[in-house]
């Protein structure tokens, strides 16, 4: 006989975790305690060696699903104490804290055959849930992880959940938000004249939305939208309602085979659409002029139930319905119920909501999948709070950016990214951002010794950072996209990076966005990038795109395009005529050149429009325009695209009556070429893409290989989203170089 401290490091709570070890422990006679300690768990056990061994084994073998299990370190041989029995030693707070918490889960299969069944006891209950899936970090209020500091603090449990909850032979053995329709929370709805609470409010709720209602509907992070989506009337007017012209919404499908009514799904893309985290996944439409009310371009989101409510309200006769997030635009999706009933009173038409409160707001992730793996626009719901491993010791906070707000705090090898944020220049977007932070750095214990941001003295993230009171980096937007990648990767030393999107703050000054950087997370230099396009009227061009196809014009010579007086005089005395960069830019100045879209309505929908238009090609296009360059003086050492052949070559091609998707392939190709003649130029053999314009699928299909056949290594992101919400990660680890570098 002898005694074993087992040290197991990762994600180990909240996921049935102590119930398996418990057991484990059984099987093999042992005898011992387990408690949770600053990095996992700590047991101390005794047995024959044997049996310990085997014990020690089987821990990464068999562990819960859910379970990740990061390192087993085994201490044998320490003299046997005489434990009689098996114990769980209670948490004390400061241990417990640097625990990980879990994402929240879908509902399992046991619980939806228990939802389904008439003899269980939580037949059609929608609060069903057990160790291997239901809420977990949307209803945690603090730490440790206890029923007590979770929403379902409130409900104590009756004695049937009591019993299940001890008994560790039963899968609900220490799940917390354990509960049933006798202890639990409850559902009501609410319409006009009409007001059902439990099963009716289900079957109210099912009937409202069958009858064509716009409905509120609870969900996990917040509360969506939801209505059919077989009637463009009806989403017609919900975009009326929501004040929403033409961003697309996502759709709910009550399983694969429904979806597949309408959209290809890979068997890759299927696997992460069936994943326990439940993410929207963007796929590609079976017939590409579909679905125009969801979407104007070629895919449309579709995520499958992951609530037990949502497997209700489906039944077996709703195939799918719209299920979009339920906010006022720009605004936090909305949480609370009677924040809900009202604001959203002239929105929906009836609430489904329950008594169960949602503590922290998660928005659905949205993600394409790329390469086998989820490329992200936005992470959150079912991937947060996860962390990142990196190679990052100090205890650091990054601040992000501004209008895809995130932020990433660290601690002992893990960066924590937030969840998806929004646009900080809404007040209560920003209220969000800041208590989020704070939420974090309770939940994680992480007391940031210094905070990294961007360059851009005006977005409200770097004002943040710089009220802190702690030192502060900025770092260079598109520094921040490389270094993202590359840490997203786990690369050191130099890269190039290839970093495209709609606008960021250049060391010079002026707006950047189509780059070619050379360098690591201890600096970069600019190697390549695009001509700068005068921006009419500033951030007005980001709307009325036909200022920017003016000025790409003018500059280009080319005299027959109509005069537009005042453009003309901002232009000739550069009266508000700031110079971009911008890729974004670029690609908003040929989206009004060729007609397709002249005045936006979000934020990079140029770029969006001429993708859908470049995949409705029937054949494969091969051909480019010109792929010129220009360098300032001699001496420049930045290759920069000049456009002004590839303006004319476009005008050409329309007049002569060339298709708008073979001008858009024809442009998409360019810039492809351009970046490979670039990358040569840069000289590095590896290449990191960021930047939110490689959202762009058609280039996403097509550029990594161009490059890897050019012979270079390509590398994209994988963890955390391209666009600028990805870029807090990329701050964080400059940041951390430069820390390491004054040592
Ligand atoms: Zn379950
Ligand atoms: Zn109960
Ligand atoms: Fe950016």
């Amino acid at each position: 006989m002898e005694r074993v401290r087992i040290k197991i490091h990762g994600i180990v709570q909240g996921v049935g975790f102590r119930p398996f070890i418990h057991k484990l422990v059984r099987f093999y006679q042992l005898s011992g305690y387990i408690k949770n300690t600053s990095s996992g768990v700590e047991l101390e056990l005794e047995g024959e060696r044997q049996e310990l061994e085997r014990f020690v084994a089987d821990v990464p073998e068999k562990a819960p699903k859910l379970a990740v299990i990061e390192s087993v370190e085994a201490e044998y041989g320490l003299e046997c104490v005489g434990f009689s029995d098996f114990e769980i030693r209670k948490s004390k707070t400061e241990e417990f804290r640097n625990t990980l918490i879990s994402p929240d889960i879908c509902i399992c299969e046991d619980c939806l055959k228990e939802l389904n069944d008439p003899a269980d006891r939580r037949y059609r209950y929608p609060f069903i849930n057990c160790t291997n899936c239901g809420p977990r970090f949307t209803i945690i209020k603090d730490v440790p992880y206890d029923r007590i500091k979770t929403s379902m603090g409130q409900f104590p449990m009756c004695p049937d959940c009591s019993s299940e909850y001890h008994n560790i032979e039963n899968r609900r053995y220490h799940a917390q938000p354990d509960c049933c329709s006798d202890c639990g929370p409850r559902m009501f709805f609410r319409m006009k004249g009409k007001e059902a609470e439990g099963d009716d409010a289900v079957e109210e709720a099912r009937n409202a939305l069958k009858a064509g209602k716009i409905i509120a509907i609870k969900g996990l992070g917040g509360m969506h939208l939801a209505c059919r989506c077989d009637d463009p009337k009806i989403i017609k007017e919900l975009r009326r309602r929501k004040q929403r012209d033409e961003k697309p919404f996502a759709i709910m499908c009550r399983s694969t085979q429904c979806a597949e009514k309408i959209c290809r799904i890979s068997t890759e893309e299927r696997k992460i659409l069936e994943s326990f985290r439940r993410p929207i996944v963007l796929l590609e439409k079976k017939d590409l002029g579909s679905f125009t009310e969801l979407s104007e371009n070629g895919y449309i989101g579709v995520m499958l139930p992951y609530t037990p409510l949502h497997y209700l309200l489906f039944g077996n006769d709703i195939d799918m319905l719209v299920m979009t997030s339920a906010n006022l635009s720009d605004t936090p999706i909305m949480y609370k119920n009677d924040e809900a009933e009202e604001n959203l009173i002239d929105i929906a038409d009836g609430f489904l909501l329950h008594n169960r409160d949602i503590q922290t707001r998660c928005d659905d992730t949205l993600c394409w999948v790329l390469n086998g793996s989820e490329y992200f626009a936005r992470r959150s719901r079912g991937y947060v709070p996860f962390p990142v491993r990196a190679a990052v010791t100090a205890q650091l906070l990054a601040t992000g950016a501004e209008q895809k707000a995130s932020f990433c705090l660290s601690k002992e090898n893990y960066v924590f990214p937030s969840q998806h944020i929004g646009d900080l220049k809404n007040m209560e977007t920003y209220e969000n951002y800041e208590q989020q932070i704070e939420h974090f750095k309770r939940l994680f214990d992480i007391n940031p010794a210094a905070v990294a941001c961007d360059l851009h003295p005006d977005y409200l993230s770097t004002q943040y950072a710089s009220s802190l009171g702690i030192p502060v980096l900025k770092v260079q937007h598109h520094h921040a996209h490389m270094a993202s990648c590359m840490a997203d990767n786990n690369l050191e030393g130099t890269v190039t990076g290839l970093i495209w999107d709609g606008t960021g703050l250049g060391s010079d000054g002026i707006i950047w966005g189509g780059e070619c950087l050379s360098g690591g997370y201890g600096g970069f230099k600019r190697t390549g990038s695009i001509v700068p396009i005068p921006l009419i009227g500033g951030d007005r061009a980001t709307k009325e795109l036909d200022r920017i196809s003016y000025a790409m014009m003018k500059e280009s010579g080319i005299t027959s395009a109509s005069e537009n007086p005042g453009y003309e005089y901002m232009l000739q005395n550069g009266i508000n005529c700031p110079q971009s960069s911008g890729m974004g830019r670029l690609f908003d100045g040929i989206a009004a050149l060729t007609g397709i879209k002249e005045k936006a309505s979000y934020e990079g929908q140029g770029a969006v429009l001429l993708e859908a238009e470049a995949v409705k090609c029937v054949e494969e296009e091969e051909g480019t325009y010109s792929v010129s360059f220009r360098r300032e003086q001699d001496s420049d050492s930045v290759l920069r695209f000049d456009w002004a052949p590839m303006t004319a070559e476009i005008l050409e091609d329309i007049s002569s009556g060339t298709p708008k998707c073979t001008v858009a392939a024809k442009f998409m190709n360019t810039l492809m070429h351009m970046a490979v003649e670039q990358c040569r130029n840069a000289g590095n053999s590896r290449v990191v893409l960021s930047g939110g314009t490689f959202q762009n699928m058609y280039i996403m299909h097509r550029l990594p290989g161009m490059l890897t056949a050019a012979g270079f290594d390509v590398y994209t992101h994988r963890r955390v989203s391209c666009n600028d919400e990805g870029i807090s990660l990329g701050q964080l680890c400059v940041l951390q170089y430069h820390l390491e570098s004054m040592k």
